[in-house]
């Protein structure tokens, strides 16, 4: 008799969850989930789910029992509980090695600094004294739990780099600082690995960022030099071998103005900066994450058109009133109409302002056109444009 899928369990009911949820649904692939409420973005399409709290090791569990594997929709279960249920015999991937280093930037940059990787001068600081020590301008960032910005400062002077060691000593997390980078641009370099060893890694893109989220990706960066792409995808592909990494592994780089790449951050999941291979890559990075996982062989990573533009759509500013500007479905009658070509993925959330509600997708020969229709489905569904007249 045929073997039936294993089961996948996916810790977190975001929206990365959510975007598996299709590459499952085509692969006959049964995900399980655990949402940390009723009704979150994933929750609405996975009927296998529980609702819990990812920081309880009984709730993980529950969770994963019976599952073959299980994978993440962020980065913020506590490492200790990895290695917990590790031991217990649950294939835990990425394992707590590996996500250690996307969950703690400390620990991170020490290991890129053994492994020889370019990154921006850095040192853990106690105080403000250290700071000033260390140099301004710098970035400080909280050592773990930060995202989209948050547990950033950039910081020119002492008086301004108070609020970060009181984040810390309230997270009860270091503080690092960072050279203030003078990059061109941000680049992401996304690759997918197997716990046998295989690994794919997608075309080098630009990222943009505003306030601290991601905004906007061309795939691929345009106008990089080859030997810089190859370098970033090298990185990629030797960070993921010797952090042992299984899934996707994103790592977002600085294009310095003088040519070179600095590694920022890893993300150890799907990550947005990799949206666009959803339309725009024979093989998107939700169904290469599954395959890795489960250790099967991967999917190309190749483009299928010459240039893809993902744009995230956010919630707008409310009005007065305190109702959003913003569309979703109601959004969709303009949005369709004005471009049967466009890919739109809406997340199921509400709109709130400045939060992430979905992304669109355009690709095509032309990369000024990929531009505007993207851009232009976005700023539709936040709201700034049609509304002029009230
Ligand atoms: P998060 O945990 O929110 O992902 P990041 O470390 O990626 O935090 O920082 C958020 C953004 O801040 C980056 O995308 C980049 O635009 C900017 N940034 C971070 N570190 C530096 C740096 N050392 N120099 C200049 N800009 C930086």
């Amino acid at each position: 008799m045929a073997e039936l899928a294993p089961t996948v369990a996916v810790i977190g009911g975001g929206q990365l969850a959510r975007m598996m949820a299709e590459p499952a649904a085509a692969l006959g692939i049964p995900l399980r989930l655990l949402a940390e409420a009723e009704g979150v973005s994933a929750a609405q399409v996975v009927p296998d789910q529980l609702v819990g709290d990812y920081r309880d090791l009984d709730v993980l569990r529950r969770v994963t029992a019976g599952a073959a594997v299980v994978t993440f929709d962020h980065e913020h279960v506590p490492t200790e509980h990895l290695r917990a249920l590790q031991a217990e015999g649950v294939a835990t991937r990425p394992g707590p090695e590996a996500l250690v280093h996307a969950q703690d930037k400390a620990v991170m940059r020490r290991r890129l600094a053994e492994l020889g990787l370019p990154c921006p001068r850095n040192a853990v600081v106690a105080d403000v004294a250290e700071v000033e020590a260390f140099g301004f301008p710098c970035v400080l960032k909280t050592t773990r739990g930060g995202y989209d910005g948050k547990g950033v400062w950039f910081v020119r002077d002492a008086a301004e780099a108070e609020p970060a060691f009181t984040a810390a000593a309230d997270a009860g997390v270091e503080v690092l600082a960072e050279e203030l980078v003078d990059f061109r641009r941000e680049l992401s370099a996304l690759v997918a690995r197997s716990p046998s060893g295989q690994a794919a890694a997608y075309p080098v893109v630009a990222s943009t960022q505003l306030d601290g989220i991601c905004h906007e990706v061309v795939a691929p960066a345009p106008d990089l030099d080859d030997e810089l792409a190859s370098q970033a995808q090298h990185v990629a592909l030797t960070l993921a071998k010797e952090l042992d990494v299984t899934g996707v592994l994103a790592v977002e780089l600085f294009e310095t103005n003088d040519g070179r790449i600095l590694v920022n951050e890893l993300a150890m999941r799907p990550h947005n900066t990799g949206h666009w291979t959803q339309d725009g890559a024979v093989t998107s990075q939700f169904e290469n994450h599954l395959r890795a996982v489960l250790d099967l062989p991967l999917g190309s990573p190749a483009p299928r058109e010459r240039w893809t533009v993902m744009v995230n759509v956010l919630g707008g500013p409310d009005r007065e009133d305190g109702t959003a500007v913003g569309r979703l479905y109601d959004g969709y009658p303009h949005a369709m109409a004005r471009d049967p070509r466009l890919r739109v993925h809406l997340y199921g959330k509400e709109l709130r302002p400045g939060r992430k509600v979905g992304h669109v997708n355009a690709y095509g020969d032309d990369l000024e056109d990929c531009l505007e229709r993207a851009r232009h489905a976005a700023a539709w569904f936040r709201g700034d444009l049609g509304n002029e007249s009230e």
